[in-house]
């Protein structure tokens, strides 16, 4: 595997930062990982705009362009094409390495960007009856109030998805102190209820999910779907006809069961398929 690191691309088990870099200090850093099917990425603008707003939360300097990182990122993706035809790519800027461990933002210190591509999976087949279902697991949200923020420091949710898979479940849904779905461990929630598609509103709860995003436009400008974006409680997503969690690696997953019961009548619902067909047919565009 090649990385890119700080400039260079060099074998990935060649890549050395410092101990002193804030990112591995302090989690003080922002990520991204996009999807590259054939090599082609989907949602790379508004990823990489995702990550310019995260930079600019949390006041790092790194003045690369959406179109600075296509072309890095199609480079990355060509000196990886021994990997496979669909690859993720994985980038992650940090504060950098300061002299000494003290917790103000230092100045003059340059931001520490690295990227690496990685083998991902085929899509799933865009039929109810082949496609994997998920078994999910809840439990309250304990991570932070800027879960907005695509940050690297993810010990909140990995504890959350250690949680689960402990458990023996794929993932595990979220919900806040008012029993509202706030979105899941490493993938953003949906449901459906009488044909309708409705996803908790996007605030400092949730990640701004690009997926979810895509999906939100994809079916509004198809049309034949409706979908809504409001507070959705967790008595409606025990009673929804279908439950799907969504992210750049898993796209749509739709869940079969939470908390040991059936979702619907246990089976992948056929709004699933025909949003996933949507989605499929137009996630490019993006
Ligand atoms: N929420 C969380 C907590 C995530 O980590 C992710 C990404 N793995 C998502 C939602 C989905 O975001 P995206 O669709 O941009 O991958």
């Amino acid at each position: 595997s090649i990385a890119y690191l700080n400039g260079s691309f060099l074998p990935l088990e060649e890549a050395r930062i410092s101990p002193l870099d804030r990112g591995f200090l302090f989690g003080d850093g922002i990520y991204e990982v996009i999807p590259y099917y054939g090599g082609k990425p989907v949602g790379l603008a508004p990823h990489m705009q995702r990550m310019a707003d995260g930079l600019a939360a949390i006041e790092i300097k790194c003045n690369k362009s959406i179109e600075d990182w296509r072309v890095l990122l199609d480079d990355l993706i060509a000196k990886n094409a021994d990997q496979g035809a669909n690859l993720g790519v994985y980038i992650h800027v940090s504060r950098g390495a300061d002299t000494k461990r003290y917790h103000a933002y230092p100045e003059n210190v340059e931001p520490t960007i690295f990227a690496f591509a990685f083998p991902i999976k085929d899509p799933e087949p865009v039929d109810r009856t082949k496609a994997h279902g998920y078994a999910v697991s809840s439990t309250q949200d304990l991570r932070w109030k800027r879960c907005n923020i695509k940050s690297t420091a993810l010990l909140g949710n990995v504890m959350h998805y250690q949680q689960g898979h402990a458990s023996g479940h794929g993932e595990i849904l979220l919900y806040n102190e008012n029993n509202e779905l706030t979105e899941a461990s490493s993938s953003n929630a949906f449901i459906v209820k009488d044909g309708k598609v409705i996803t908790p509103i996007q605030d400092h709860q949730n990640l701004p999910g690009i997926t979810r995003r895509i999906i939100i436009d994809s079916l509004k400008a198809d049309g034949s779907i409706p979908v809504e974006e409001r507070t959705v409680t967790m008595d409606e997503v025990r009673n929804a006809d279908e439950i799907w969690i969504t992210s750049s690696s898993k796209e749509i997953a739709p869940v079969i069961e939470l908390d040991g019961k059936p979702v619907g009548n246990g089976e992948i619902g056929q709004v699933w398929e025909n949003a996933f067909r949507i989605y499929t047919e137009r996630k490019f565009d993006f």
